[in-house]
């Protein structure tokens, strides 16, 4: 018997009746876009993050682009991403016409090592560049070390945004991302811990002027109507039908993360000590986008995938090549000591099945499995 990497079934039959009344209510009242669902979503993540403001847009690759549209980041302007991280971190940033400077990651929690991240900032100011924006990535689940990142950020007055597209419900000292930048991102893509049936995000702001900022760049640089158009904006818009059954999902949400670090807590002392296991550190929380081990070396990581797979256990490898290696960034600035831990885990990492309706008897064979 297969087990799934990611059991969406699961959740949905245990939600299903609510789903289907939430979207036969869309259907009958045809408020497609920015419906009533959309507004109740917004006034819910604001609740749930303890941010101020929630703007829900398509998904949360614009969500990055319009917190640095925001922010007015553009040409000869540096914005500091891991180098370990999905594209979309990246990528934004040439749409903007900014410069991306790669820095490496920790070895433990896979999110920005901040004396990388400094030695990146003096290289691009040597470089002619202005150091502005730092996208700090919770990178599977895990909150960054946003106390060291804003003690760099306010040395050299960069402006943090957080991509917490991984990490929505994640916390330091109780606080919820959300709030530890100055504007933060998610996505709803189905796979995330809190995903929707098609692209869905949001950027998150305790700041009133910026999130009036975002509310008209996701719906093409609106002024106080539809037709008057005040900046160059994007049309950017969660769809009340996405916006429905996020609703229910959002319900169930605060269970799901504890079920999630049940599951991630059960792997962590049941398996065997030949892999390297993810760490949360003291204060923090995390919502397990994915439970990730490190193997000694890739040809280690090959043989387990493959010993797994033939016991019907499926694994992904997130991410198997750093941004700076990729042909799209080729040639990019990097902190100017290399990016050996990013090169290192890329060629190591391996993630396990990870979802909060893991039975304990399949979490037990795929612990059977790496012993
Ligand atoms: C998924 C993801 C995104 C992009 O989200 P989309 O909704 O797929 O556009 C951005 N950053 C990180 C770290 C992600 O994992």
């Amino acid at each position: 018997m297969s087990i799934a990497f990611i059991d969406l079934a699961a959740q949905q039959a245990r939600i299903k009746d609510k789903i289907d009344a939430r979207i036969q209510a869309v259907l009958a009242h045809g408020a497609y876009i920015l419906g009533p669902e959309v507004t109740e979503l917004e006034e819910k993540l604001s609740v749930f993050s303890g941010a101020k403001h929630a703007i829900t847009c398509a998904n949360g690759t614009d969500a990055l682009l319009m917190a640095l549209m925001a922010l007015g980041i553009e040409e000869g302007d540096a914005v500091f991403i891991p180098a370990f991280t999905f594209v979309a971190t990246a990528e934004v940033v040439p749409f903007v016409r900014a410069t991306p400077v790669m820095v490496d990651v920790t070895p433990d929690t896979f999110n920005i090592d901040v004396a990388s991240l400094e030695r990146a900032v003096e290289f691009a100011k040597s470089q002619g560049l202005r150091p502005r924006v730092v996208i700090a990535v919770d990178l599977f689940g895990l909150p960054a070390d946003y106390p060291a990142i804003s003690a760099i950020a306010k040395k050299h007055d960069l402006t943090i945004i957080g991509d917490s597209a991984q990490s929505f419900g994640g916390s330091i000292e109780g606080q919820r991302t959300g709030s530890f930048g100055t504007i933060t991102t998610t996505s709803f893509f189905p796979a995330k811990p809190l995903g929707c049936y098609g692209d869905g995000g949001a950027m998150f702001t305790n700041d009133d002027a910026l999130a009036d900022l975002l509310r008209s760049l996701r719906f093409h640089g609106k002024g106080h109507e539809k037709y008057d158009n005040v900046r160059i904006g994007n049309n950017s818009r969660l769809d009340t039908i996405q916006a429905a059954v996020l609703l229910e999902k959002l319900a169930i949400y605060e269970e799901e993360i504890f079920l999630r670090n049940k599951v991630a807590a059960r792997y962590s002392s049941m398996i065997s000590q030949r892999w390297q296991k993810p760490i949360v550190p003291e204060g923090y929380g995390s919502v397990w986008a994915q439970y990730t081990l490190v193997a000694k070396n890739a040809q280690a990581r090959e043989d387990i995938i493959a010993k797994l797979r033939g016991q019907g256990i499926p694994t992904n490898v997130y991410y198997p090549r750093p941004l700076h290696q990729q042909t799209a960034f080729d040639g990019c600035m990097t902190d100017p000591e290399a990016l050996g831990t990013s090169e290192r885990l890329a060629t190591t990492v391996f993630s396990l099945p990870m979802h909060p309706y893991l039975s304990e008897a399949d979490q037990n064979r795929i612990i059977e499995a790496l012993a």
